[in-house]
């Protein structure tokens, strides 16, 4: 395998999306069971791609990727997330070494949500996400949410939600989740490890306040799809915010990241844009695309990554 720049042990993606081979051979019928599928997906417009198990460990390697982590994804429907966390269970099980998973749950199925976290734990998972507030029809002060995270918590479970920028152009997917509750979720959760996705909407800024660091030292942030909307610099920016060992790398692969240049999925193209335009040091890179993400699954649910 290619090694990363690092040299020892290649890049973990923190934030993928892999779907079961039925939704890439019939999207438009899961664009009618999810509505919310449905306006991301919609097979006619759509930056959405799809990759299945052999093609996602082909574009990895080639990039140097070691650790495909795959995010669930925010369906609303239960028995939608329960068979898609079947699906990832597979993966795992036949390719323990390159995929780690987190559960698709949906808190809005009040104790079948926690039950899933549990099987999904025993399983094998890493955690639970991509959780979608706004897609999923959920809120963070919700009491069936607050106590799937308490649960989450309680096995040691990494929890990945999708966060939004409050400003900027609507388009689809635009989730602006109100970064308060994020701030509170982590006062509430001292011990949760919570990863908000695409830079945490802007909350990065807020840790340069003492205070709300202290409360958020177990937040993490991901880059998520970020060329989608921001420019290389936020790499930098977000290093001077909050520091380079509370930031991961993640792609959104097989998202279309860079819709005006790529015309299939791969991993290269950002990670190459990092290193050349991201403006950050060696050792922040390092810290960024592996070892950050390394030492939050090596302690994460059951898992042992033993590497
Ligand atoms: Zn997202």
């Amino acid at each position: 395998m290619q090694l990363s720049h690092a040299g020892q042990g290649g890049i973990i993606d923190i934030h993928t999306h892999m779907f079961p081979p039925d939704v890439i051979r019939n999207q438009e019928k899961y664009c009618r069971l999810d509505t919310y599928f449905g306006v991301l997906a919609d097979p006619k417009c759509t930056i959405q791609r799809y990759a299945t198990c052999e093609e996602a460990v082909a574009l990895a390697d080639e990039a140097g990727v070691e650790k495909i982590v795959m995010q669930g994804w925010y369906w609303r429907d239960h028995g939608l997330c329960r068979y898609h966390n079947d699906y990832m269970h597979d993966l795992i099980s036949r390719h323990p070494e390159r995929f780690i998973a987190f559960a698709s749950v949906n808190p809005r199925a009040g104790w079948r949500a926690i039950w899933e976290m549990e099987r999904c734990y025993e399983m094998g998972f890493a955690g639970v996400g991509e959780m979608g507030p706004g897609g999923q029809g959920w809120d963070l002060n919700d009491k069936d949410f607050l106590n799937l995270m308490e649960a989450a918590a309680k096995c040691n479970m990494l929890v990945n939600i999708h966060a939004g920028e409050p400003v900027g152009k609507i388009y689809p997917g635009k989730d602006p989740t109100p970064i308060q509750g994020f701030y509170e979720l982590a006062r509430r959760l001292p011990d949760l490890k919570l990863i908000l996705a695409h830079w945490g909407g802007g909350l990065p800024y807020f840790e340069l306040w003492p205070e709300v660091r202290e409360t958020m030292k177990n937040v993490y942030y991901d880059s998520a799809g970020s060329p989608l909307l921001y420019k290389m610099g936020v790499f930098k920016a977000v290093t001077g915010l909050v520091g380079a060992e509370k930031i991961l790398f993640g792609s959104d692969f097989p998202l279309l990241v860079y819709p005006r240049k790529q015309r299939e999925a791969d991993f290269t193209l950002f990670i190459e844009d990092i290193k050349e335009q991201g403006g950050l040091k060696e050792d922040e890179l390092t810290l960024i695309f592996r070892e950050n993400s390394l030492k939050l699954l090596n302690n994460a649910g059951k898992l042992n990554l033993n590497v």
